[in-house]
């Protein structure tokens, strides 16, 4: 019995064993559990990821890195970094969340839509893991869809509340643009549209142009966060209607630039005004608004969407549950 017009990826090893931890490891069963027990989802709307390949893996991380990552030979310093602690089943969880973004990828470009109950860990870089990031499985799935031929033009729409610096990192926008988003006082933004640009981006990556957004608050992790193609750096506290009219206009600022063959959504639950690590001011019901608008954006325009999890620390882990189901609620009415 199917209760979804589209599959969404999981796996009971999606559980990071990293004991006591902000980051609720526990949350992909409990999303499991929740969508099943509420009949939003059956049995037969999840499939089962195999791990990605090394192979996949070195398509975005250096071969030293997944080297360190295998043989667990990372520094005391580059351990600390990734604020999750190594272990090998640690690597086994990120590899499988890996292959459930790629098979989620390949699936959206199937039928639309699709959904990895987890990854989304765009704090990944190519040589190290940060902010309980160690491997980028979007970024991953993005250059595995591209090394099949099935893409060559992706998005990435990352709506945690933490800016995505390692997706910006491994696809960096490839021209500085002078016609910056309208502004309301007091929030700086970037604009750098990739599109007109082809040939440099072509030449350095086998013709994979990659347009990244970025909706995160200023004052938050990380420190540094390098350039996306669209930057929205959001005051504290932002409320779901500003949070709303910011979305709107990246996205029709995005879309006027570029036109992806895959929109990658990473839709953090952490905007949430009771997040632990945020500090924006959204409602569950302004975020599953948000879910709608992009859904709705890209179903307007014909794009397969891909869907990752991200972050999501509420002080009630029940509410980051209730916001990651919420998605798959959205999904499900527009798709
Ligand atoms: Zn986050």
């Amino acid at each position: 019995m199917l209760m979804l017009p589209f599959k969404l990826v999981y796996s009971d090893d999606y559980y990071l064993p990293i004991g006591a931890h902000v980051f609720p490891a526990e949350k992909y069963r409990l999303i499991q559990k929740h969508l099943l027990v509420t009949g939003i989802a059956a049995q037969d709307d999840f499939v089962n990821p195999q791990p990605a390949s090394d192979e996949d893996v070195l398509l975005v991380h250096t071969r030293e890195y997944v080297q360190k990552l295998k043989t667990g030979t990372l520094s005391a310093m580059e351990e600390l970094q990734m604020e999750v602690p190594y272990s090998p089943e640690l690597v086994r969880a990120f590899w499988l969340a890996a292959g459930g973004s790629i098979l989620a990828a390949d699936l959206a470009l199937r039928s639309g839509i699709a959904f990895n109950i987890g990854g989304g860990f765009h704090h990944a870089f190519p040589d190290h893991g940060e902010g309980f990031c160690v491997v980028h499985d979007v970024a991953v799935a993005i250059k595995r869809m591209h090394q099949e031929r099935k893409i060559h033009r992706a998005m990435t729409v990352d709506l945690d509340v933490h800016d995505g610096n390692g997706t910006a990192a491994i696809f960096p926008p490839a021209k500085q643009s002078s016609n910056p988003l309208p502004s309301t006082g007091g929030i700086r933004h970037d604009v750098r549209p990739a599109a007109s640009s082809l040939e440099v981006l072509g030449a350095s990556d086998g013709g994979l142009e990659v347009f990244t957004i970025s909706l995160h608050q200023a004052h938050n992790y990380p420190a540094y966060k390098p350039p996306s193609s669209i930057d929205v750096h959001l005051p504290d506290a932002t409320n779901d209607e500003e949070y709303l009219g910011w979305l709107d206009q990246s996205l029709s600022s995005a879309f006027r630039s570029f036109e992806p063959e895959l929109l990658c959504y990473i839709a953090g639950a952490d905007p949430y005004k009771e997040d632990q690590l945020g500090g924006l001011a959204l409602t569950i019901e302004g975020l599953k608004k948000r879910d709608e608008l992009v859904f709705k954006v890209a179903k307007a325009r014909g794009v397969p969407v891909m869907v990752t999890y991200a972050g999501g620390y509420a002080r009630k882990v029940q509410d980051t549950v209730t916001i990651h189901c919420n998605t798959v609620i959205a999904a499900r009415e527009i798709f």
